[in-house]
C-alpha cells in the first residue's frame, strides 16, 4: 500500500519555479510581483455535494481548480500559486494519477504552481487555495459597482445546471446540447484572461458560481444599489434556447450556478474597452442590465418593462 509521503512524491510534487520554496518543506515560500498584492481564495468540493462520487478523476482535477481559479478571474487577478489539501477513502493510484492529470493540465495552462497542501485519509475531500496576484488599486470588488454602470456577463449561464437536470433524469437532453453542458458541468473553463483584461476597466465583479440573479444580488448587496436586467438581452446557449421545458430553463439561466462566468459593472464609457478586452479573451460579454439607485435587489424586465418573475434565487450549500 502507497504510503502518504509516496503519495505527494509521485503526484503532487514539481519542481518549483517561481515560488522561492515549493512542496517538501513546513511551508512554502512565495514573494508577490513588486506592485501587485497577494488575492488568496479556498473552495472546497465534496461529493453528493459539488460533484459525484464517481465523478471522472481527471476532470474532477481540473474543477477543483477551475473554480478557484474562477475567483481569483473574479478579483482581476493573475493566478500564481494553488494548495491541495486532499481526503482519500484509499489509495487508488489510477484515480489519484488522472486527478493530479486534469489538476496540472489546468495550473500549466494558468500559470498557476503547486507548492502544498495535505493529504489524508479519510471521506473523499478536497479543498484548495489558489493565490494570485493584482495590483491593489485595480482589484475588482464586489462592492464597487454605482448607480448608472452597465452590467455585463460572460458567455452564457444555464447549461452546467441544465446537465444537472438531464443527469436527474428531469429532462432529456440529446446530441451536441448534451455534450455542451456536460462538458460546461464536468470541466468549467475559468475566466481568467477576460477578468485580468478587465482590471482598470470594470468597475466591480463576481463569479457565478450559485446562479445569475444570487451572485449580482451579492455585488447589489455589498454596492448599496439596485440591479435591473432586460430578460431579452440575457445571452441564452443553444442547449437554453431550444429545451422545450421553458420554466426549468429560466430557472437554469437565472438560478442554476456552477456556471462559472463573470458577471461584472462599468461605466458606460468604456463600453468599447469591455468589448475588445472580451474579443481578447476569445469570450463573449453582453450587455445584461443597468446598475440603479436603491435598495440591494436585482429585478428582471421584458422589454415592455414589466417585471417578469424569477425563481428563487441561489444554490444555498448549506441548505
Ligand atoms: P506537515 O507535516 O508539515 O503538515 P506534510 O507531511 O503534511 O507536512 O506534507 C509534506 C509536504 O508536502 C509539505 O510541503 C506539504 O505542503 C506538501 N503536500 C502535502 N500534501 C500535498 C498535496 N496533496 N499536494 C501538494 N503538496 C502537498
Ligand atoms: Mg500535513
Amino acid at each position: 500500500m502507497i504510503s502518504e509521503f509516496e503519495i505527494i512524491r509521485r503526484y503532487f510534487t514539481r519542481r518549483a519555479r517561481t515560488a522561492l520554496l515549493g512542496v517538501g518543506d513546513d511551508c512554502a515560500l512565495i514573494r508577490p510581483r513588486a506592485g501587485t498584492t497577494l488575492a488568496v481564495s479556498t473552495d472546497m468540493l465534496l461529493p453528493g455535494r459539488h460533484f459525484f462520487p464517481d465523478a471522472d478523476p481527471e476532470k474532477l482535477g481540473h474543477k477543483a481548480l477551475a473554480v478557484n481559479l474562477s475567483d481569483l478571474a473574479a478579483m482581476g487577478a493573475d493566478p500564481r500559486w494553488a494548495l491541495l489539501a486532499i481526503a482519500l477513502p484509499r489509495a487508488n493510484e489510477k484515480w489519484i494519477a488522472a486527478f493530479a492529470k486534469g489538476l496540472f493540465r489546468l495550473a500549466r495552462r494558468s500559470g498557476t504552481e503547486l507548492i502544498g497542501g495535505d493529504t489524508t485519509r479519510g471521506p473523499l475531500a478536497i479543498s484548495i487555495t489558489a493565490i494570485g496576484e493584482v495590483p491593489p488599486k485595480l482589484a475588482l470588488r464586489r462592492d464597487a459597482a454605482r448607480a448608472g454602470d452597465d452590467i455585463w456577463l460572460s458567455g452564457a449561464t444555464g447549461e452546467a445546471a441544465l446537465a444537472l437536470a438531464h443527469l436527474k433524469g428531469r429532462v432529456k437532453l440529446r446530441g451536441r446540447a448534451r455534450d455542451a453542458c456536460l462538458h460546461r458541468l464536468h470541466a468549467p473553463e475559468p475566466r481568467v484572461s477576460l477578468g485580468r483584461s478587465l482590471r482598470g476597466i470594470a468597475r466591480s465583479a463576481i463569479d457565478v458560481s450559485d446562479g445569475l440573479l444570487a451572485d449580482l444580488g451579492h455585488i447589489a448587496k455589498a454596492s448599496g444599489v439596485a440591479a435591473e436586467l432586460r430578460w431579452e438581452a440575457l445571452p441564452r446557449a443553444e442547449a437554453i434556447a431550444s429545451c422545450p421545458d421553458k420554466a426549468l430553463a429560466k430557472e437554469c439561466l437565472l438560478a442554476g450556478g456552477d456556471d462559472y462566468e463573470l458577471v461584472f459593472t462599468a461605466p458606460r464609457s468604456v463600453r468599447s474597452g469591455i468589448a475588445a478586452a472580451g474579443k481578447k479573451a476569445g469570450v463573449s460579454v453582453t450587455a445584461i442590465g443597468t446598475v440603479v439607485a436603491g435598495g440591494p435587489r436585482v429585478r428582471l424586465r421584458d422589454a415592455e418593462g414589466r417585471t417578469v418573475s424569477t425563481p428563487r434565487a441561489g444554490f444555498d450549500h448549506f441548505a
